[in-house]
């Protein structure tokens, strides 16, 4: 048996899983005694799930069970900033070919799309709004990334506003950044209010099994998942763990496990919100800077901040990394927002992030009826999406010009063994996080 050592874990307080409208509904049940399914996906994010519902939609005479270490909703798919990002994702200015550009935009178009039509049948309140995107930058240096993306902008014909800092502050209600630009596509949403609703309305067709960390798998002509006092026989599996993925042997040496970190506050109080925010929209806003902070300003008012990178071979983050999280997140709110400099944030988190060297994914067969997907970077509530269905889609013998696309583009490079691995990649994150400047 390849036993399982590394499993998720719940680091810290988990802002949108704890102030989701459906935390209270109970989704799936424990993995104990012996079960069986026709196909058994591991993992119940984005990912995941999207490859569950498709398998459904393409089996409905198949049994299908999805398998959580954690709640749905207290993985990564629950703890990152909930946008949904429709273009192309260039801040690090990687040339894609127009064609390259135009199909990743069609595929987070669909994966949209995809998600909006399940948010509907399934009647999910998880604070979806349409409102586009804001691209910042604070230090004349990080300007060069916003004329890069311009740049991009233009070639490809996307909609888009350049903005001044009046204009960002109007918009924003702060006038730290000094220039912007605004793409209208993006959608943001309470993540874990989004993953879990997905399971709630799946799990009237599938099983789903939570609080269940596979601890081991035989791989065989029906493999058996354990958990600690079950097992579950499938035929075949799916392997959608993002950053956990290595621990099965049968990924290696593709996948970089970073934290980053959120903070979030309670909502804000109306005296502020009518001081401070009055006629302010509710918003998003990224950095130009590749380590820069990412900022929202919720629906429901609150403020949301993320940033810090941390290369953690362990997968567990510790108090004392989150103290310095918070610290960092205190500073860049208090520069964002003096005049909040009174309010606290209620929770802060850390979450993984998959990433590969290329920014490709690793989307394929990886044994004898044994299929995966990982390494969604920063991009992973569309690209999870997407890829969750098309695997569906390739599993199922199906042909796209789509699926052909993926498989062209998801050939994440391969990551030096350690210790070159860790010294390689806490030096390269050292020097994106200083040079980021005050975009942190
Ligand atoms: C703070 C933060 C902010 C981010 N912001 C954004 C954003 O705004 N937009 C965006 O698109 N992306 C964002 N991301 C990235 C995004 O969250 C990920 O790309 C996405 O969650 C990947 O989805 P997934 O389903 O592939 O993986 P995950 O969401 O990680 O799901 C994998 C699941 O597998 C489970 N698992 C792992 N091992 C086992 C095991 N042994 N047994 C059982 N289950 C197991 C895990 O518990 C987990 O729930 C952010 C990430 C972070 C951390």
């Amino acid at each position: 048996m390849k036993s399982i050592k590394r499993l998720p874990q719940v680091d810290g307080e988990l802002g949108w899983y704890l102030t989701a409208p459906n935390v209270d509904r109970k989704v799936g049940r424990a993995l104990k005694g012996e079960q069986q399914a026709d196909i058994a996906i591991i993992g119940a994010g984005f990912t995941g799930l999207a490859a569950a519902e498709r398998l459904q939609e393409l089996y409905p005479d198949k049994t299908i069970a999805v398998v959580e270490a954690l709640d749905v909703g207290q993985g990564t798919s629950g703890r990152n900033a909930g946008f949904i990002i429709d273009l192309p994702h260039n801040v690090d200015a990687k040339e894609n070919s127009a064609a390259e550009d135009m199909q990743l935009y069609a595929l987070n178009q669909f994966a949209i799309a995809r998600l909006f039509e399940r948010m509907q049948t399934y009647s999910i309140n998880c604070l979806w709004h349409h409102a586009g995107k804001y691209m910042v930058a604070r230090e004349d240096k990080n300007v060069k990334g916003l004329d890069d993306f311009e740049r991009t902008l233009k070639k490809r014909d996307f909609a888009y506003q350049r903005l001044n800092r009046s204009e960002l502050a109007q918009r924003l209600g702060t006038d730290y950044y000094q220039d912007g630009i605004f793409t209208p596509g993006n959608i943001l949403m309470n993540p874990a209010a989004l993953v879990r609703g997905l399971a709630l309305g799946l799990q009237k067709h599938i099983d789903v099994y939570t609080h269940s960390p596979v601890i081991g798998i035989d791989y065989g002509d029906v493999h058996q998942i354990h958990t600690v006092g079950g097992v579950l026989r499938a035929k075949t599996i799916v392997q959608t763990m993002s950053s956990f993925s290595e621990e099965t042997g049968l990924v290696k040496n593709k996948i970089a496990p970073v934290f980053t970190y959120g903070s979030l506050t309670d909502p804000l109080p109306d005296n502020i919100v009518s001081q401070y925010f009055q006629n302010i929209e509710p918003w998003g806003l990224t950095s130009a800077h590749p380590a820069g902070t990412t900022v929202r300003f919720t629906p429901d008012k609150r403020i949301l901040v993320r940033n810090i990178l941390e290369f953690n071979p362990n997968q567990a983050s510790t108090a004392e990394v989150r103290q310095k999280a918070w610290q960092q997140h205190r500073a860049s709110f208090v520069a964002r927002f003096p005049f909040l400099e009174h309010i606290d944030f209620q929770y802060t988190w850390g979450g993984l992030l998959a990433v590969t060297l290329n920014h490709n994914s690793v989307f394929e067969k990886l044994a004898d009826n044994v299929y995966g997907i990982c390494g969604c970077n920063g991009v992973g509530v569309a690209k999870g999406t997407y890829l969750g269905y098309y695997m569906a889609e390739m599993m199922h013998g199906n042909h796209s010009a789509e699926l052909e696309f993926i498989l062209q583009t998801s050939h994440a490079n391969r990551i030096p063994p350690e210790p070159f691995r860790s010294i390689g990649a806490r030096h390269q994150i050292k020097r994106e996080q200083s040079a980021a400047g005050m975009d942190i």
